[in-house]
């Protein structure tokens, strides 16, 4: 149930967390390798994907070109509309073009990722960054691999991350972009639900770095239902009328205002100033005062050093006791129930082949509390 490069046995940080969702979920993935049926329509996995590679594209010529504090907006456009078209045109058989209903999908992507890259810009330009890496892999390529030692053998952890950046202080954050919004606490990382970016930091202290913080940037998606969030609805959007072009704003004020990235700070001074600039709250979900002292209650969390590597241990412990579960080849059916009543079931296509329900005796949810 590893993959096996060179003589030895891996494992990606997403699979991780995959087993950590629901035991039987890793099994059908990684064991039997099976794979979802394809309808050749566009599902919201196929928009994730086209979003995620232009995304990906642009922010890294935004870095080799050196240009994050120089580009203009009209450039940032320009950019989106030549990789969007490339991306749609390239995917699964001109998926995306190939009805109306595809196409205007791709238009209405294209207005998120413009935004996305507008906030990512803005972001950027309010910290001090030293160096970014997009697209960094672990593992086969690029830095080590994460090590596992285990009683039945060492596992080594593979990944990609999307982004980390290195402050001017030194420190080092790492950021995975995300489709929607993706909460993190102490408990979700205890649990296995949250381990990815906790991963990735390892990856990167390899070089021996301190931690600045780990955060999910949730990229701006006309999945979510910005008809409620902003109260305009998608189809007076989309017309070319001034009032659409005054709706329109309504909405990207709405984005902006959604736009602070969730995770996990250091809480010292500088490390917040070059991370977030001015403390209002806009890049990090963390408010801090003009001495850099964090206010209390921000919804990121903000821990000392001490705190952080004791949610890296603890990050640690659940990773060993998965990969020695796997080991073991425990492969229960035991999906993952959240607070809010989402559970790893709620989009896993499998459940024709596990034929979990709750109707039958030893069919339970796992809890987890956030
Ligand atoms: S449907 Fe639920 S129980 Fe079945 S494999 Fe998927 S996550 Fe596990």
């Amino acid at each position: 149930m590893f993959s096996r490069y060179d003589g030895k046995k891996l494992v990606s940080a997403s699979r991780l967390e995959s087993y950590a969702g629901c035991p039987f979920k890793y099994f059908i993935e990684s064991g039997l390798r099976a794979e979802e049926r394809k309808i050749f329509e566009v599902e919201t996995s196929d928009q994730g994907t086209v979003y995620h590679e232009s995304l990906m594209k642009i922010t890294g010529r935004l870095s080799a070109e050196g240009i994050w504090g120089s580009v203009t907006e009209e450039e940032l456009d320009r950019m989106v509309d030549e990789t969007l078209k490339q991306e749609t045109e390239e995917y699964g058989d001109r998926l995306f073009t190939y009805s109306g209903s595809e196409a205007y999908r791709a238009g209405r992507m294209k207005e998120s990722l413009r935004e996305a890259l507008r906030i990512l810009v803005k972001h950027a330009r309010a910290g001090e960054i030293r160096e970014s890496r997009y697209e960094q892999p672990f593992g086969r390529k690029g830095l080590p691999p994460v090590e596992v030692k285990t009683d039945k053998g060492t596992v080594y952890i593979e990944g990609v991350i999307d982004r980390y950046d290195v402050l001017g202080n030194g420190r080092v954050k790492v950021i995975d972009y995300k489709l929607s919004g993706k909460p993190i606490s102490e408990n979700y990382i205890k649990e296995g639900y949250r381990l990815q970016l906790m991963v990735y930091m390892k990856a990167v202290r390899s070089e021996e770095r301190k931690p600045a913080g780990v955060f999910y940037y949730v990229i701006p998606d006309d999945t979510v239902d910005l008809d409620k969030k902003s109260g305009v609805s998608m189809k007076a959007l989309m017309e070319d009328t001034e009032e659409s072009a005054a709706q329109k704003q309504i909405v990207l004020d709405t984005l902006a205002d959604d736009a602070a990235m969730d995770g996990i700070v250091i809480d010292d001074p500088e490390t917040l100033r070059e991370i977030a600039g001015d403390g209002s709250g806009k890049v990090i979900k963390a408010r801090f005062k003009d001495d850099g002292t964090p206010y209390k209650n921000n919804a990121a969390m903000v821990v000392s050093d001490e705190e952080f590597d004791r949610i890296q241990g603890e990050a640690d412990a659940k990773i060993r006791e998965i990969v020695e579960n796997i080991q073991s080849g425990k492969i229960d059916i035991g999906p993952m129930l959240l607070s809010n009543k989402v559970s790893a079931c709620t989009y896993c296509g499998y459940r024709g082949i596990c034929r979990f329900d709750q109707a039958f005796r030893g069919c339970r949810y796992r809890e987890v509390r956030k």
